[in-house]
């Protein structure tokens, strides 16, 4: 039976289920047979039918520090690239603080804080106002990137921004799948490039980790056909695909990552969305083993990490002082149903964290957003849980509690 015969033999039950009468037999005509009927993709909801322990965890075993959330956000941007000084607010610190208490969640760290004048007042609304409730990384001013003097002035901005308050620097996918020597036309510009080197250097230098995101789901990168694990999400978002044009693949961008943490061996990485390789485990490990300066989040990944519990639970052991408690949220979401701030999300990665409950789903969402598939738990022991909660963001944010 191929692929095809599957989806569509899923939507039989449900189509005569539906057009029968209690106590009538159906009857289905030539065009109601199974090869005939079809069933659009996008409206099956299929109903689990397991009877499975539901687990609802409302608050973290122990404060939580999520490293990997956006409350902030550029007013411009061009391809793809940020370009303003000035600041999204997408939520005011007290309507975030409501939530927080309630989910037992001590401090969120905004990564997209951008750079001088709305980085500080960023700093200013957020850290300054509400003391280790919120700490702020700083951004690359992509807008001089092509002013000679771009690396010294890249450098004395980090510089700057350590002054101001930043506790880190974000590196978006900008950086290999966006900017462009000249912006709109020229070749993509690589994560090795040595006009980044001052900068890498000086987030070494002020003790400032930076958060790397620099890939996609692997489906991402190959065509958006039938055989895409994610077809829905890219069939809805066709700008997420990086297969085909002038894009390099996965294994490049992780290859000149490598390169650049090499040539960089006192700044520290946290290597966003589980080291940018959920669905390779083993990749991600050997990168671990290889660099003692990279961690990793899990932002947006227990899709990935949830599918492959046993794998997921052994990474988890081995690495637990290197992997970082993060969710991607942000308030202001419409694209993103894993990624809205709320309660709700909250209490999915608590679950996924500290149960043992089978088959549920992995975001807020009626359909699942990431894939269709559900996940398990990984009934995380106690003394792990403390480390990825917060002790490892402890660590590396250099916090003093
Ligand atoms: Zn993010």
């Amino acid at each position: 039976m191929n692929r095809r015969q599957l989806l569509y033999g899923a939507g039989i039950g449900l189509m005569s289920s539906v057009a029968t009468k209690a106590g009538e037999k159906p009857t289905p005509s030539k065009d109601e047979q199974p090869e005939h009927r079809a069933l659009r993709l996008s409206d099956y909801q299929p109903t689990s039918m397991l009877h499975v322990r539901e687990t609802r965890v409302e608050r973290a075993l122990y404060p939580v520090i999520d490293i990997h959330t956006h409350i902030t956000e550029s007013k411009k941007s061009v391809n793809g690239v940020d370009l303003a000084a000035e600041r999204n607010f997408y939520a005011s610190p007290n309507e975030l603080i409501e939530v927080m208490d309630r989910k037992n969640i001590r401090s969120m760290v905004n990564l997209t804080g951008g750079f001088g004048s709305g980085l500080t007042e960023t700093v200013e609304k957020y850290d300054k106002s509400y003391r280790d409730r919120f700490y702020t990384f700083t951004e690359p001013c992509y807008s001089r990137f092509l002013e000679p003097g771009y690396p010294d002035i890249q450098a004395q901005a980090i510089e700057q921004a350590h002054r101001e308050g930043a506790c880190g620097l974000k590196i978006l996918k900008t950086l290999g799948l966006y900017l462009r020597d000249n912006i709109t036309t020229g070749k993509l510009v690589k994560i090795d490039d040595p006009r980044f080197d001052p900068m890498w250097d000086a987030c070494g230098q002020f003790n400032m980790p930076v958060a790397i995101h620099i890939s996609d789901p692997i489906a991402f990168f190959t065509p958006t056909d039938r055989f895409n694990e994610r077809f829905e999400e890219l069939n809805n978002h066709p700008d997420w695909s990086y297969y085909g044009r002038d894009f390099p693949t996965n294994a490049e961008l992780i290859e000149a990552r490598n390169r650049m943490i090499t040539r960089h061996p006192k700044t520290r990485f946290i290597v966003l969305h589980v080291g940018n390789f959920a669905e390779n485990l083993d990749n991600v490990s050997e990168n671990l083993d290889r660099f003692a300066n990279m961690n990793v989040d899990i932002a947006a990944r227990i899709g990935e990490l949830g599918r492959q519990p046993r794998t997921a639970r052994a990474f988890f052991e081995r690495y637990q002082d290197r992997i970082l408690f993060g969710t991607d949220a942000t308030p202001h979401a419409d694209n993103y149903p894993q990624q809205v701030f709320s309660d709700e999300l909250y209490e999915i990665y608590y679950r996924f964290l500290e149960t043992d409950d089978e088959y549920f789903d992995y975001a807020p969402a009626k359909v699942p957003p990431q894939g269709r598939w559900r996940i398990y738990g990984l009934n995380l022991p106690a003394s792990i849980l403390r480390k990825v909660y917060n002790a490892n963001a402890v660590r590396e944010l250099r916090l003093s509690i």
